[in-house]
This record gives structure tokens, C-alpha cells and sequence, in this order.
């Protein structure tokens, strides 16, 4: 089922020989970019033709009303609230202890450099909702941004034609639990051009423009954030996800196997890949994929994600190599299933999130870990991180020197300035001098 790479003797860069899905983001940005100018010219007309063609529901206005997210929470199952509420307890315990506290350094007497930690004003979170519902998301894009203070909290998410045009009731009961009230059922490239650009309106007041945007969402999603990036904040991209799993002979194929097909169930494009120099293994998980693909409910998204160019078994030579070609890959999310896996784990360089041993799978951090599972995807966790706290924090720097202080290094200042050619910015440090010279002689 798993498309082979046999990278055993290769000293290459493994990077490019990797499983990658076709249909990339860099390419829905050129299909979606009509679709985004036509929010940012036309607002609810625009949202309300791509939310018919993609959605198949005739929106009457954008945003929930607040009976409806009170009906949502009155009507949720008690097994779901149950699970939801024990989800937030442990990402708020989480990420409560990631909040920075402002840092104030004391350069020079009388010279001090302060870093405050001053939350987004406006952040609008886009909660998935095409192929499956996601109140999980809920939870973990509203927790770190309450931790870290932001008071204006949107949520958009995908109307549902099951749920009379409005987005999944337990997406709506998941926000009442977490008391957001300025919900839209908006999708897709729409909502985040909406969310970028704001939009008038029928059933309600204008939608202000948010400041940042976060949240995952499938790959027009993903394209929609990587366009508007700049006119907003942008998170990370959190496309479609990806497992990449590091195992030798000692990891159990079934745990495998069923690990590489939860993540396949999210997407046709999600990728599943393992990473091992056991072929015996490979077979082993070959053997558990058809049988445990057969008994699964989304067998044709899972055998479309297991089966497409970006999922694969890599054979290595050893873990030494798999460590080089897993942190080449970036995972979304790794599982290290090997012996001493903590080991293994603390020298990865490159993952959105590790999961150690095999009492760790990714279906934990979905849901109940306390991590986030809003996580970069497509290689980005090279450079980006999960979703916390501080992605909703920006460091100011507050500077503040007194007099002798400044006079100590005005020299310096000044020559900076006049080798750049600045020379206003030398003046700018001088005229105070000259200015206090000039006060002192008139008293
Ligand atoms: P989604 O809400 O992301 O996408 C559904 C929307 O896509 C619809 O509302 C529709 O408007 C739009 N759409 C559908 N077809 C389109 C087309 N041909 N052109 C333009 N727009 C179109 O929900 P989903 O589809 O279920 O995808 C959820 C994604 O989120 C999955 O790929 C899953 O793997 C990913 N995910 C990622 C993370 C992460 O942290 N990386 C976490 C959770 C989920």
C-alpha cells in the first residue's frame, strides 16, 4: 500500500527523495487568489457565492446567533462535554505555565531595555469543518489565546448543510464552553479573506478586520494564509497533516499501522510515512494497514492518503540515518517507536511535536495530552512552531536611558551615524547636549 524509498547506502541529502503531496500549497494560492480578492472587493456577496459553490449552503447572513451557540452547548452530549472539558483543564494547565513574564534589563546605570509581552488585540481562529468536525481546534486555538490576554477572539468555521447552514453544533457548544460569542459560519478561502479584510454583514454588524489569524485547515486554507500573510498575522501553516513515524523491529506493527491510519483519516492529502531500517517491519505494518484499513470507517480518504505520493515506507540503514532523514522531512507530528525513544527524541531537530514510546500515539496530542495540535506542516517545522502562547504575544521593547546615561554613549551613537551615512541621527543625539549645555549656561 505505502510507496518504497530505499534510501540504504545513500549519503545524499535526503530531503528531496522524500514523499511530498502534489498538489501543493504554492499551487492553491494561484486558484484561490480570485476568490480572496473578490471577499476583499465584494465582502458578503463573495463569501456568499464560494460558501454555495464549496459548501452548498445559501448563507442569509455570517454570523451565529447567540441563541444558537446557547442551544449548541444546552443540546451537547454528556460524554462530549465531558471529554471537551477535561481537553481544556489540561491545555490551560499546559499552557499556563508558557506565558512569559516582561523582562527588564539593566544595560548601563541609569540605562534600562525592558521587553513587555503585550497580547494581539484581534485574533480570528479558523476551526475546520469539511471532511470531519473539529470542536478539538476549538480548545486549542482559544486556550493559549485566552492564557496569553487577547480580548478580541473570533472564531470562523465551516457551515454545515446538516446543521441548517450553521457550523457543527459541537463546534458551536465547544466555543460557549469557552465563552466566545462572535462566531461566523464562513469556510475555506473565504473565511480567511473575511477575517483578513472584514466584510459587511445582513445578519449583523460589520465583520471588523482581525489583527491574526490562526488555526489549521486543509490546503485552501493553508493557501489563503500564505496570500494574506502580511495584510495579517499568520500563525504557522497547519495544512494538511502529516505522521512520520521512526520505528525499529522493536515497535509493535499494529501500533503503527493504526497510528499512520489516524492521521491518513484527516485528508485524501494527509501524509502518512515510516521511517525504519527494519523490512521486516515494513511487511509487518504492510500486513496490519490492509487489515486494519478494511475495518476502518473512512477506508477511501485513508487508502487515497496512504496510498498517494505523500506517504511511503524509507528504508535506512540504521536510526543514525532515520534521525537525519526525519529531521530532513520536518514531521507535523513524529512518533519515535524504537528503543530508548526518549533518547532518540531529545536529538530531533525538526518537528512540529515528538511523541515518545509507545504510550504516546498522535492521537493523544489531538485531543488530550494537553499539547497543542495546532501544528506546522509541509516542512515548515524547520522554522515555525505549534501553536501556544506566545504566538499570540508580541515582545516591545520599552527603552529608557537618563541624561548621563545617553552622554556616556553619544560617541558611539555618532559614529555609527556618520559611517551609515546618517548623519540627522548623530545630530538627533548631539542637539540634547548642545540643548542642556545651553539651559545650563542660562541659569
Ligand atoms: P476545512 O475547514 O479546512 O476545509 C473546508 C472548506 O474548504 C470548505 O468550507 C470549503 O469552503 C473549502 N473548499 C472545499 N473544496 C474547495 C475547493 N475545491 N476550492 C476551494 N475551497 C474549497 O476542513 P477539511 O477539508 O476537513 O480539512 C481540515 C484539514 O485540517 C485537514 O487537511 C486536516 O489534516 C487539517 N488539520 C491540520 C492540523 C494541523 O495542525 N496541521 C490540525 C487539524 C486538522
Amino acid at each position: 500500500m505505502l510507496n518504497r524509498i530505499d534510501l540504504r547506502g545513500s549519503a545524499t541529502d535526503p530531503r528531496g527523495l522524500l514523499p511530498r503531496a502534489q498538489l501543493d500549497v504554492s499551487a492553491a494560492v494561484d486558484t484561490i487568489r480570485p476568490l480572496v480578492e473578490a471577499v476583499r472587493e465584494h465582502g458578503f456577496a463573495a463569501i456568499r457565492e464560494a460558501t454555495e459553490r464549496f459548501d452548498g449552503v445559501r448563507l442569509e447572513g455570517l454570523r451565529v446567533p447567540a441563541e444558537a451557540i446557547a442551544a449548541a452547548e444546552g443540546a451537547l452530549d454528556p460524554d462530549v462535554r465531558a471529554a471537551l472539558t477535561e481537553a481544556i483543564s489540561r491545555a490551560r494547565k499546559v499552557h499556563s505555565d508558557q506565558r512569559r513574564t516582561d523582562v527588564t534589563t539593566r544595560v548601563v546605570a541609569g540605562g534600562t531595555v525592558t521587553e513587555r509581552w503585550v497580547p494581539v488585540s484581534r485574533v480570528g481562529l479558523y476551526v475546520p469543518g469539511g471532511l470531519a468536525m473539529y470542536p478539538s481546534t476549538v480548545v486549542m486555538n482559544v486556550v493559549p489565546a485566552q492564557v496569553a490576554g487577547v480580548e478580541g477572539l473570533v472564531i470562523t468555521s465551516p457551515p454545515q448543510v446538516e446543521n441548517g447552514g450553521l457550523p457543527d453544533a459541537r463546534v458551536l457548544a465547544a466555543c460557549a464552553l469557552l465563552g466566545v460569542d462572535e462566531v461566523y459560519a464562513v469556510g475555506g478561502a473565504q473565511a480567511i479573506a473575511m477575517l483578513a479584510y472584514g466584510s459587511d454583514d445582513p445578519a449583523g454588524e460589520r465583520v471588523a478586520p482581525v489583527d491574526m489569524i490562526t488555526g489549521p485547515g486543509n490546503v485552501w486554507v493553508t493557501a489563503a494564509k500564505r496570500l494574506l500573510r502580511g495584510v495579517v498575522g499568520i500563525d504557522a501553516e497547519a495544512g494538511p497533516t502529516e505522521i512520520a513515524i521512526l520505528a525499529d523491529d522493536t515497535a509493535d506493527p499494529v501500533h503503527v499501522a493504526a497510528d499512520l491510519i489516524s492521521q491518513a483519516e484527516h485528508d485524501p492529502l494527509a501524509a502518512s510515512v515510516l521511517v525504519t531500517p527494519s523490512a521486516a517491519l515494513v511487511e509487518a505494518v504492510e500486513v496490519e494497514l490492509a487489515r486494519q484499513v478494511a475495518a476502518t470507517k473512512h477506508t477511501g480518504r485513508i487508502t487515497e492518503a496512504l496510498t498517494g505520493p505523500q506517504s511511503g515506507a524509507v528504508l535506512v540503514d540504521d536510526l543514525e540515518q532515520g534521525l537525519r532523514v526525519v529531521d530532513a522531512y520536518a514531521a507535523e507530528h513524529l512518533e519515535i517507536q524504537t528503543v530508548d525513544a526518549r533518547v532518540w527524541a531529545l536529538r530531533v531537530r525538526n518537528a512540529g511535536a515528538v511523541f515518545v514510546g509507545a504510550w504516546s500515539p498522535v492521537s493523544l496530542g489531538d485531543y488530550l495530552a494537553g499539547s497543542n495540535h495546532v501544528l506546522p506542516t509541509g516542512g515548515c517545522a524547520r522554522h515555525s512552531s505549534g501553536l501556544s502562547v506566545q504566538s499570540f504575544l508580541r515582545g516591545i521593547h520599552v527603552i529608557e536611558y537618563d541624561e548621563a546615561a545617553l552622554r556616556d554613549v553619544a560617541g558611539h551613537v555618532v559614529t555609527l551615524a556618520t559611517v551609515e551615512d546618517l548623519p540627522a541621527h548623530g545630530q538627533a543625539v548631539e542637539a540634547r547636549f548642545s540643548a542642556s549645555a545651553r539651559s545650563e549656561g542660562a541659569r
